[in-house]
Formats: structure tokens, C-alpha cells, sequence
């Protein structure tokens, strides 16, 4: 049916490389190109010989130019981004050079700020409908699902939703004192940044890691959970209508936190650069090369993931609650594509996002996020391709306990 362009060869490009390849009837072919051509080749080698064509390249996907020869010569239908946030606006440029889709799983963010915003991918809106070109934003997990999910529960139980909670919950064990499970970056600048929600159409800023809770997840058990800023709370606070409050949890223990903070007190989470023996280096990124390779704690990761969305609204006018999630078994993951839940999870739906758009279901000129497309047919695709999910229609809530229980 079509041909995908995947840029990026990391943890999740690895994971939606191995998905296309079982869905070869949407990926006829694909085209993995990445800065380092040696991990395209690999993964390549491994899955080379079934239905799906596949070609590697090399390319700078900083670089527009580069990016518009290589879609030149490769005439992919869509150019799945799954580099790192700082590529999204170069392959945005090189797609509408070309008229080319797009889809990516995490938003544009400036190297030298720590700053998640949609407005520089927004802003791209009136080109991409007047070039006729479709760009997915953000289909991934949390942002992906989660709006997938938003949507959905707007669609089927709910007149107004008032209330989302996002908790996502990774109950995995690497062995590792201190190890992030995707790009370390990336992830270290999410988390030592303030926390942000939003409530009757304001933002409230925290302290990092300033709200805590503590919540039963399925499957996995009692963790404590932090209240951080993650970008589909953007989109979803605008997508969907009547919305009074949403908040995004995520899960840490004790040791990431306590390891986080020492190296936050000694500077080495920073994104300014600093001179070290006569060169300019930025601690956060010398950091990343010294701690574990995410793609290197798949054969060690016990444990499982869940994530999902509680919702409170009206029906009928009357309340009503709905929680629905995945659960998702690193070790699982693993003996199927050689990756932990963290990728697998990113991974699928980046695939599942890419066909949406080459089947046409999710095909408008413009920019969109997820949630702004129906979500039948990628809540069906979720359940074949390895992330089902799981619906309570009484859950408990993450305000249950009163504050005075809650330290
Ligand atoms: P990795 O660091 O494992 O992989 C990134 C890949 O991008 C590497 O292959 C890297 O190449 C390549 N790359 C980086 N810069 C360039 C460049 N200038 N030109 C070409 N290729 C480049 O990251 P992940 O796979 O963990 O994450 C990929 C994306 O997924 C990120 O944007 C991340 O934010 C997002 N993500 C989204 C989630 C969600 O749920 N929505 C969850 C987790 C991640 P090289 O090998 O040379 O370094």
C-alpha cells in the first residue's frame, strides 16, 4: 500500500521498524535512514527478507537540504520523525518542500531551551492544508495514546469531560542504581523541569516534583507518582471542549529521584554549555554518554508498564468516571522485538499512527494532533499490534485519599 521514510535508528525507530515489518500489507517498504547508517544497516540485517522492502541511508536530519535530496530519491509517502524533538521542524520544512506526510511522536523543542511547546509545529498549519499534506503530531504513548484515549472517551461515554488525569506508570526494574529508559536527554530535561497543569483555563506551575500521590495500578502495585508538565496536556486542553482540569502523573522511585537531585546539585543536568579543557561541552549531553544505553536495559527489565487516563464528566447529566490503560510486560516486549515497554510502547503507536495516514483513515490537509481524529480505528489496531487496552467504568480516583493521608 505505501512507503514510509523512518528517520531516526534509536529505541523507538527500532521498535516501529520491527511493527511496519509485521504490518507489511500498509509498509510495502521502508527506508530507514538515521545519522549513524552502521544501526540502519543492523536493523536491517535482522529483518531483512520478509515482505517489506526495506533500504537504509544516511542523513543530518538537521540539515533540510539533505532531507529533501534523500526524499527526492527515496519518494516515501510519509516521513515518520522518530529522531529526537530538536529534528521535528527541519523534516517538517523538507516535507512540505516535497508534499510529503508526516508524523512524529514528540514535539519540537529548541536544543538550547528546555521549553515543550506546539506552537512552532502549529504554526506550520496553513502550509501543510495548502500543500495537501497530512503531519500527525505526537503519536506515541503519552503524547499518542493518551489523546487517542481522550478522544475515544468523548466519543463513547461521555457529553463533557471536566476532569483528565494521565498516569503513567512504569513498574519495570533495570538492576541499574540510576538509568533512564529512553533518550536520557530528553528525559532528564522533562523531569527536572517545573511541573505545569492546567485548571479553568489557566496554567499552574510547581516545583519540580512538588505534587505527590500515591496510586494502585493494575498489575503493578503501589507507587508513588509526581505531578509533571508533559506536552499533550497542550493539545488535550484545547482539543477538548468544556475540559476543567487535566493533570499528567508519572511514577519514580526512590533511588532515580534521590540520584536525579545529586545531579542536579552538582550541575550536570545543565543545558549551558561549559568550557572543559579548552572545549565548549553541555554537562546534560556528557551525562547522557556516561549513563547506560536505553537500548542496552531490554535483556534486564523485569516488570511492567501502565499507562492510561481517568476521566470525570457528565453523561445524561449525570457523573460519571472512566479509566482506561495498557499494561504492557517489559520482558514480554523483549522476546518479541528486543526492547523494554518504554520503546515498545512509542513504537507501536508511531507505526499505528503512520498507517492511519497511508490507509487514508487519518488523511487532512493541515496539522494535527491525535486526539482530533476519530479514534476507532487506531483503538482496533492497538489491540492487534501489541498495546490492548483496559476499561473501568467505576476506577478509583487519584484525589481519593484525603490530603492529610497523603505524605
Ligand atoms: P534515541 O536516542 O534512542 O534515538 C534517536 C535516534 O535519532 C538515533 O538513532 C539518533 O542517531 C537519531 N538522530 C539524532 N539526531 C539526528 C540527526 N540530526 N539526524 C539524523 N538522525 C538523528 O531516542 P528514542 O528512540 O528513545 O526516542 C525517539 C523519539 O521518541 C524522541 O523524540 C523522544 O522524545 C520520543 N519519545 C516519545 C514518547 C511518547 O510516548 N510519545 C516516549 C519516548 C520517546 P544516532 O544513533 O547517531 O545518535
Amino acid at each position: 500500500m505505501g512507503k514510509a521514510l523512518i528517520i531516526g535508528a534509536g529505541g523507538v525507530a527500532s521498535v516501529a521498524v520491527h511493527k511496519c515489518v509485521q504490518n507489511s500489507d500498509v509498509f510495502e517498504e521502508i527506508c530507514i535512514a538515521s545519522r549513524t547508517k552502521s544501526k540502519c544497516d543492523e536493523l536491517k540485517a535482522k529483518l531483512d527478507g520478509g515482505k517489506t522492502k526495506i533500504t537504509t541511508a544516511q542523513v543530518d536530519a538537521n540539515n533540510v537540504d539533505e532531507l529533501i535530496a534523500l526524499i527526492n530519491e527515496v519518494k516515501p509517502d510519509i516521513v515518520m520523525n522518530l529522531a529526537l524533538p530538536y529534528q521535528d521542524l527541519t523534516i517538517m520544512d523538507a516535507c512540505l518542500a516535497t508534499k510529503t506526510h508526516y508524523m512524529d511522536t514528540a514535539n519540537y523543542e529548541p536544543e538550547d531551551t528546555a521549553k515543550f511547546e506546539y506552537k512552532w509545529q502549529w504554526e506550520y498549519r496553513e502550509r501543510f492544508e495548502q500543500a495537501g499534506i497530512t503531519a500527525l503530531l505526537g503519536s506515541g504513548f503519552d503524547p499518542g495514546v493518551t489523546g487517542v484515549f481522550s478522544a475515544y472517551a468523548l466519543k463513547h461515554y461521555f457529553d463533557e469531560i471536566e476532569y483528565i488525569d494521565i498516569l503513567d506508570c512504569n513498574g519495570g526494574d533495570h538492576g541499574y542504581p540510576f538509568a533512564t529508559n529512553f533518550n536520557p536527554e530528553i528525559n532528564i530535561r522533562e523531569v527536572s523541569a517545573n511541573g505545569r497543569y492546567w485548571e479553568n483555563g489557566e496554567w499552574i506551575e510547581t516545583k519540580p516534583m512538588e505534587i505527590k500521590r500515591e496510586y494502585n495500578f493494575a498489575e503493578v502495585g503501589q507507587k508513588d507518582m509526581y505531578l509533571l508538565y508533559h506536552e499533550e496536556l497542550e493539545s488535550l486542553a484545547q482539543n477538548i471542549p468544556g475540559l476543567k482540569r487535566i493533570r499528567f502523573f508519572m511514577t519514580f522511585g526512590q533511588s532515580y529521584l534521590m540520584h536525579l537531585k545529586a545531579l542536579e546539585n552538582v550541575g550536570m543536568t545543565s543545558i549551558e554549555p561549559i568550557e572543559f579543557e579548552g572545549k565548549q561541552i553541555i554537562p546534560l549531553q556528557f551525562l547522557k554518554a556516561v549513563l547506560p544505553d536505553p537500548a542496552s536495559l531490554g535483556p534486564r527489565t523485569v516488570g511492567k508498564t501502565n499507562i492510561g487516563c481517568i476521566f470525570k464528566g457528565k453523561k445524561d447529566g449525570q457523573d460519571k468516571t472512566y479509566y482506561v490503560y495498557n499494561v504492557c510486560d517489559h520482558q514480554e516486549c523483549y522476546k518479541e522485538v528486543g526492547s523494554q515497554a518504554i520503546s515498545y510502547t512509542t513504537g507501536v503507536p508511531a507505526m499505528i499512527g503512520a498507517a492511519m495516514v497511508l490507509t487514508g483513515k487519518w488523511n487532512k490537509p493541515g496539522v494535527y494532533n491525535v486526539e482530533e481524529f476519530d479514534p476507532d480505528p487506531f483503538m482496533e489496531e492497538l489491540n492487534k499490534w501489541g498495546l490492548p487496552w483496559v476499561e473501568d467504568f467505576n476506577p478509583v480516583l487519584v484525589d481519593a485519599l484525603p490530603e492529610e493521608a497523603r505524605e
